[in-house]
């Protein structure tokens, strides 16, 4: 590999949500990758401890980011008031400061690897390379927000945008966007406000503002072949040297052994084929009470296998005596944590009810399992669209048709036991094989993350 004979590549992650995984599945791939490299793994004091355990390859480093929060009280710290502390201290210095330290004596940091929410990394002064983790089709939308938004009658104005989805207008003149509905749109108003839409909105302006103008590259977590050509082509003209190197989890050189510290395969070990619903909605988003209490009654009437994770606060909300009659007679499997990605290729598992957040539907593709799609936020209703009239391998509720007992009850039976759940299986499973083709030694995403790693290496 030519280039720099000292590369130092400083890979900077998104401390909130799932963001950092992802970006962690990255510098591991790439410091494997290019073992002549330094790479430092950049995010926060409180984040760091789970990402250095296990083993790492040799030349992977990790490095503080400020929190921004000083000396305050970091959990009594409202979520919403962390995101804005981190990254108003990320754009005013800090991020340049944790570049400095990490090569501080030792080699300076040649390139930036950043996960594209830190957009502050176009200012750093070395080339950014920005990583996109959630639906590639999401980021086309905000780049093109301000025109969309005066479009279809927006700027203060929700009530025009809440009409405009609620007809389902189609976004047929935006490239790229044409299968999917006004509604669908990351940014319409209806879904989350208050503190959070604010400073979400603030970093989408600036992340649509420098991602044309100053990546390098941008990495997408997708596979060459996953989109048609319409929608590729849309992504090649609007993001500067666009390369889809996913799904980043399959990536050579990420594979730490799954978290099954609540036995989730083991259970799974002792069920037919495709007879167990996996439940899981993320790490952030959370059904109303009612909607939970509906679709924990829902698993029961159908009267399948299901193994659900949820986060702890909120099992007191499920119906009283659930849990107890599951466990009485081991038809379910409540955990607070479950390695997704390990049990979306169990065998056992036949369908997967989901908030359709990115990883969710890179890894239910993979494990060619057929989904059940309950968006909340962000990209997840263009996902939920995606997988249903794109890849026609699962079905998507729209956000405003809560979840009752009998629709999840008719839904889950219909993708585990009827003719429908076998089309979408089948349909699944070849975009399983396209995920596999993507990692052969010709494959798509190997082909981009060596054109990847090449460009890191060439920075001096
Ligand atoms: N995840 C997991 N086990 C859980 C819950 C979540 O492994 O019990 C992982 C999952 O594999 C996925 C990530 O957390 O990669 C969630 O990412 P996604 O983009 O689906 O949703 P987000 O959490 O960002 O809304």
């Amino acid at each position: 590999m030519g280039g720099s004979p000292h590369p130092h590549v400083a890979v900077v992650a998104f401390p909130f949500s799932s963001h950092a995984p992802k970006l962690l599945a990255v510098a591991r791939a790439v410091a494997s990758a290019a073992p002549s490299a330094t790479v430092s793994f950049v995010s926060t004091a409180d984040t760091l401890p789970r990402f250095k355990a296990g083993a790492a390859p040799a030349n992977l480093r990790f490095v503080e980011l400020a929190s921004g929060v000083g000396d305050g009280d970091l959990a009594g710290t409202p979520p919403w008031r962390r995101v804005e502390l981190f990254l108003e201290a990320a754009e005013a210095g800090g991020l340049k400061q944790a570049l400095e330290t990490a090569g501080a004596g030792g080699t300076r940091v040649t390139c930036v690897v950043g996960d594209t929410f830190m957009s502050m990394a176009a200012e750093v002064g070395v080339p950014w390379v920005a990583v996109w983790t959630g639906g590639p089709t999401a980021l086309l939308a905000h780049i093109v927000s301000d025109t969309l938004l005066q479009d279809i009658g927006e700027h203060g104005a929700y009530a025009a945008v809440a009409e405009a989805a609620s007809r389902g207008d189609e976004l047929v003149t935006y490239p790229g966007l044409g299968r999917y509905r006004v509604r669908d749109l990351p940014f319409i108003g209806t879904r989350h406000g208050g503190e959070f839409r604010r400073i979400m909105s603030q970093l989408f302006r600036r992340v649509a503002q420098r991602v044309p103008r100053a990546a390098t590259a941008v990495a997408i977590n997708a596979f060459p072949g996953l989109f048609p050509p319409d929608i590729s082509a849309a992504l090649a003209k609007a993001l500067p040297n666009c390369l889809p190197i996913g799904p980043y989890f399959l990536l050579p050189g990420t594979c730490a052994a799954a978290d099954d510290s609540h036995g989730c395969l083991a259970w799974l070990d002792g069920r037919p084929a495709c007879s167990v619903a996996y439940v899981c909605f993320g790490t952030v988003a959370s059904l109303p009470p009612d909607e939970l209490r509906e679709l924990a009654s829902g698993l029961e009437a159908t009267g399948a296998p299901f193994l659900w994770s949820l986060r702890e606060d909120s099992w007191s909300l499920l119906p009283p005596g659930f849990m107890d009659r599951a466990k009485a007679n081991n038809s379910g499997l409540l955990v607070p944590w479950a390695p997704q990605a390990a049990v979306l290729r169990h065998p056992a598992v036949g369908a997967f009810v989901t908030h359709s957040g990115w990883g969710a539907v890179l890894e239910g593709m993979s494990g060619g399992v057929p989904m059940l799609c309950r968006p909340f936020f962000g990209d997840q209703a263009m996902n939920a669209r995606a997988v249903e009239h794109l890849w026609c391998f699962g079905k998507a509720f729209d956000d405003d048709k809560p979840f009752t007992s009998g629709i999840v009850a008719e839904a889950v039976k219909s993708l585990l036991d009827g003719e429908e759940g076998i089309q979408m299986r089948a349909r699944a499973r070849e975009l399983q094989a396209k995920v596999v083709d993507a990692f052969g030694p010709d494959g798509g995403s190997t082909d981009n993350f060596r054109k990847l790693v090449e460009l890191l290496c060439a920075h001096e």
